[in-house]
């Protein structure tokens, strides 16, 4: 009996952890703002409480026991990365700023071409925001996969083999002033208020948290359809090449079921994540460099799989 209900308990938190964290974040965030706080640092406390929120219900309740972030020696890496991202997004958001001023010096301050419909209820506003952001955000996603150029940009983001909450920050900076320097430009150019940027980091930092979470889940079927989750954006870490060119979208899935790339877990789940080639040093320095020095990298990859082929050293798996 006791038993019964301990699982009925856990049952219940399993279905009931992954809506009430993320309506947690964004209701902190919108209290916060009622408030008067700065927005910067609202989001910047409030994703800092999730995250140690998250990071302990993975000790306590892991989907994988096997992807504990605290074995993992490139949590470090993780968080300084995540650090990062705020200068790659200030340094973004400059450089369209200059850019803007350079092109349109007459209509600054202000929009470019101001058609935003600012006096909509602002729930509508930032509805047209994500399916703004979720289109151009896709794109940019799907240009890091398909082409070979950008993929040593993004590549930081899939090579680990393991997913917990860390690895949500885990971005190399420019992809962080790609977000802000072009994804978000509609917004900026249209003459969208700060606020709607604002909200539309927070739904960043609220679903990447718990996409990339490594908390045992339960969710209905049809909401992988409709918005990221842990089953949908799990799979696209998957490490089958198959897999990798599959839900891309940031916020809602819509891109991904016009452009064909919507896919659902496999029944039995997936058996890894990561990359099946993997040049990216495991310091910091070298992944902060890795865009900058891939050509080095490939061939000092190639140079020891060639020497590991006749039995003169090591393999390159280095992920361990
Ligand atoms: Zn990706
Ligand atoms: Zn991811």
């Amino acid at each position: 009996m006791q038993s019964n209900s301990n699982r009925t308990f856990r049952i219940l938190f399993e279905y009931a952890v992954y809506p009430v964290l993320l309506v947690g974040f964004f209701a902190s965030f919108a209290i916060a703002l009622d408030a008067g706080v700065a927005p910067g640092l609202a989001l910047m406390a409030i994703t800092i409480a999730h995250m140690a929120i998250i990071a302990a219900l993975e000790i306590v309740m892991p989907a994988r026991p096997d992807w504990g972030w605290s074995n993992d020696r490139q949590v470090f890496n993780d968080i300084v990365h995540g650090i990062l991202l705020d200068f790659g997004g200030r340094i973004g958001t400059s450089a369209l700023t200059i850019l803007l001023v350079t092109l349109f010096t007459a209509n600054l301050p202000g929009a470019v071409w101001p058609i935003w419909p600012v006096a909509w209820p602002f729930a509508l506003q930032l509805a047209l925001a994500i399916v703004v952001y979720d289109f151009g955000d896709y794109w940019k996603h799907r240009a890091y996969h398909q082409w070979n150029w950008a993929w040593p940009i993004h590549i930081l983001h899939h090579n680990p083999p393991i997913m917990h909450v860390f690895k949500a920050g885990r971005l190399h900076f420019i992809e962080a002033i790609l977000r802000a320097g072009v994804v978000s430009a509609p917004f900026v150019v249209f003459g969208a208020g700060t606020e709607i940027v604002w909200w539309i980091a927070a739904l960043g930092n609220g679903l990447g948290g718990q996409n990339h979470w490594n908390v045992k889940t339960r969710l209905p079927s049809w909401l992988d359809a409709v918005i990221v989750t842990p089953n949908t954006h799990w799979l696209h870490h998957a490490k089958a090449d198959r897999y990798q060119l599959c839900n891309l979208s940031p916020f809602t899935l819509w891109p991904d079921h016009l452009f064909g790339t919507f896919y659902r877990q496999p029944e039995g789940g997936i058996a890894d994540v990561g990359v099946s080639y993997d040049p990216v040093p495991r310091n910091v320095f070298g992944q902060i460099l890795t865009p900058f020095i891939w050509p080095i990298l490939k061939s000092r990859a190639e140079n020891k799989a060639a020497q590991h082929d006749h039995g003169e050293g090591q393999p390159i798996d280095a992920q361990t």
